[in-house]
């Protein structure tokens, strides 16, 4: 199967540290010229730097996807650096943690904008750059859920919850009308996976007991698992998925 990205540019959000450095790094080694977003500019330049020195291409944009104005400075930075634009990987996501009866309304629309309307702007932006400038060539999204948003809600996080099921509801209509310009859509529902967003759940041995219990595989992901699916979707091996919701979660949740 092909899976270089020769040539190709990619945006990740969210991509300073944890399952996006890895998404970046790992599009970055196929071939792809990154752009690396984070909120956070110390973590964008750092994993940017370090695609560089692995002899890969790429630039850091510190860039809150909430904001349509910083995520059109974001979609232009890839142009601006290579002229044009093939991958988005909406991956930036924030988890605050209250019970429902204490949940502080700002962080309900915190929630919802970084996750649900972040992925809408930047699908929006870079849809249109891909549906006007890319012709036959198209271009590829990959949605980053939750099997909180889809089958199995996750405690005390409930903004977090909507704003993953919106993305899967939102991501499919997405495919349905970015189809005709042959801009393909996925979205992939990670299961629980080692990263500095659950590094806390982890220090905790009965959460990591009942997590145990729970996933036949025995493990959380590690985040190179989910870069490999990225790479799949992003590649032509994929090229009859369209609409797709993929679950990767060590048989956490099974159907
Ligand atoms: P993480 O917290 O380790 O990293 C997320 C990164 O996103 C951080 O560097 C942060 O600065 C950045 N970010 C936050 N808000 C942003 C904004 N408004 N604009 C741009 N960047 C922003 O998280 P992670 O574990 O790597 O998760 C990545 C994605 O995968 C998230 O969408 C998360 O919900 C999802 N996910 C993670 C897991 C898991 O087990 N780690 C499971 C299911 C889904």
């Amino acid at each position: 199967m092909n899976l270089s990205l020769d040539g190709k540019v990619a945006i990740v959000t969210g991509a300073g540290q944890g399952l996006g450095e890895t998404i970046a790094r790992t599009l970055a080694t196929a071939g792809a010229h990154v752009v690396v977003d984070d909120l956070n500019p110390d973590r964008a330049e750092r994993v940017a730097k370090k695609i560089l020195s692995a002899g890969g291409q790429a630039i850091a944009v510190a860039a809150d996807v909430s904001s349509k104005f910083q995520c059109v400075k974001l979609v232009e930075a890839a142009r601006i650096e290579w002229g044009r634009l093939d991958i988005l990987v909406n991956n930036a996501g924030i988890e605050p943690v209250s019970p429902i009866l204490k949940l502080d309304e700002w962080d309900w629309d915190r929630c919802i904008d970084v996750n649900l309307k972040g992925t809408f702007l930047m699908s929006q932006l870079c849809g249109r750059v891909m549906a006007e400038e890319n012709q036959e060539r198209g271009g590829i999204i990959v949605n980053i859920s939750s099997i909180a948003g889809v089958e199995s809600p996750l405690m005390h996080r409930a903004a977090y919850c909507a704003s993953k099921a919106g993305i899967v509801g939102f991501a499919r209509e997405c495919a349905r009308e970015f189809a005709p310009y042959g801009i393909r859509v996925n979205t992939i529902v990670p299961g629980v996976f080692e990263t500095p967003m659950t590094e806390n759940a982890r220090q905790n041995p009965e959460i990591m007991a009942r997590w145990k219990r729970e996933i036949p595989l025995d493990r959380l992901g590690y985040p190179q698992e989910i870069a490999d699916v990225v790479l799949f979707l992003c590649s032509p091996g994929s090229s009859y998925m369209t609409g797709s919701t993929i679950t990767v979660d060590g048989g956490k949740v099974m159907r």
